[in-house]
């Protein structure tokens, strides 16, 4: 069997809970790693640099750009988010299943250099929850709120390039499905290309 991690990338509107679902399914099971991802967006109060995001000036994560360390990267409402190449390789090759939590288009470049990858969707259960939720969490302004929706409408126009939708009205389901959802990606056929040739040869005997 093919010991290599799977690569799970994990998109949703703000405000859909996906953090929550994250940070859940990270504390119940350790088979995951999950990519720390840089940006030029300020922290938010508690998030601490190098555990929630790297975060950095708009010159350092250009310099990271053109020294070709990140696997993708994109803009995101006024700011640059972007996944670091060695954390999720080392990882994958480790054999961990690494879980990259980023917005769309970088999920679609994820797809191109990672066939393989699968890509998940994470919904809120209707968009009036959703507002409810942002507001909610009182960490944005309202204009920063309204941006952050429309960029959630615009998205919502693609949410079917994604391989898997989850929808998000109770947390531990959720991370139920999740879990199972990655772990079934291990049981693909092309993961057992060498023990199907044996059974083969092995059935050519029987
Ligand atoms: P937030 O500012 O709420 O933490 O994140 C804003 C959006 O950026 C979310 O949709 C989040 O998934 C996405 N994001 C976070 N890290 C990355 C990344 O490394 N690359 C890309 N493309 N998007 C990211």
């Amino acid at each position: 069997m093919d010991n290599q991690g799977v690569l799970a990338v994990i998109s949703g509107f703000s405000g859909s809970g996906k953090g929550t679902v994250m940070r859940a399914l990270l504390e119940k099971y350790d088979n995951y790693a999950l990519s720390v991802s840089a940006t030029t967006r300020s922290p938010r109060e508690g998030e601490i640099d190098g555990r929630d995001y790297f975060f950095r000036t708009r010159e350092e994560f250009e310099r990271m750009i053109d020294e070709k360390e990140l696997l993708e990267y994109a803009q995101y409402v006024g700011n640059y988010y972007g996944t670091p190449k060695d954390y999720v390789m080392s990882n994958l090759q480790a054999g961990k299943d690494v879980l990259l939590e980023i917005e769309i288009q970088g999920a679609l470049k994820i797809r191109e250099s990672f066939p393989d990858a699968v890509l998940i969707f994470i919904a809120p259960p209707g968009a009036a929850e959703l507002r409810r939720r942002l507001v909610g969490r009182n960490t944005e302004s309202p204009e920063t709120i309204e941006a952050r929706l429309r960029r959630a409408e615009e998205e919502a126009q693609q949410m079917d390039e994604y391989d898997y939708l989850l929808i998000n009205d109770n947390v531990d389901c959720c991370v139920k499905e999740l879990h199972n959802l990655i772990q079934s990606m291990h049981m693909r056929m092309k993961n057992h290309l060498s023990f199907a040739e044996k059974i083969k040869e092995e059935m050519k005997q029987i």
